[in-house]
């Protein structure tokens, strides 16, 4: 594939020693509200979206898998834990997440609807606050300095060239 093959994705995980490139579109989005995707995720629900007919690619390490069953692979970051993908026979699925843009992929359908939390759904309508607010309240967030990696390519995440996005 060339650099026409656009869109071109990247992403990884809190740390950024799993970091991922993709060419190609991205097949359907969704959100999974099923235990099993609440607990990989410590969440409320999981946010994915199939990599489909895409090329997707590792550039440093991979991700280490949990076999949460007899069909699907989950990885996640051995060093930071971040998860990061659902691999089924049909495919593989990336946390929308860890995306360095996820604003773009915006899900299309919600799966193990049956196991939804009864709030889940109260969340839009919560009190809400900046992180600017909270600073204002709390010292130690004025002068905090993040350790994540940043939402775009670093020198050494990868070979070759690095998008323009
Ligand atoms: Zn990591
Ligand atoms: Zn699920």
């Amino acid at each position: 594939m060339t650099l026409e093959n656009r869109p071109f994705h990247t992403g990884g995980c809190q740390c950024g020693a799993v970091r991922f490139r993709i060419r190609g579109a991205l097949g359907r989005a969704s959100v999974c509200h099923c235990r099993m995707c609440q607990k990989a995720f410590g969440a409320l629900y999981a946010p994915l979206v199939n990599v489909g007919s895409a090329e997707l690619v590792w550039t440093k390490r991979e991700p280490k898998r949990f076999r949460s069953s007899n069909q699907v692979l989950r990885g996640f970051c051995p060093e930071c834990g971040t998860p990061l993908t659902y691999e089924a026979p049909d495919g593989v699925a990336l946390a929308i997440g860890a995306f360095d843009d996820p604003s773009a992929i915006a899900p299309e359908i919600q799966f193990g609807i049956e196991a939804k939390l009864p709030y889940t759904d109260t969340v839009p309508g919560l009190p809400v606050r900046s992180s600017a607010e909270d600073a204002s309240d709390n010292a130690y967030l004025s002068d905090i300095v993040s350790f994540q990696h940043p939402d775009r390519e670093m020198p050494g995440d990868g070979p070759g060239e690095t998008p323009h996005a």
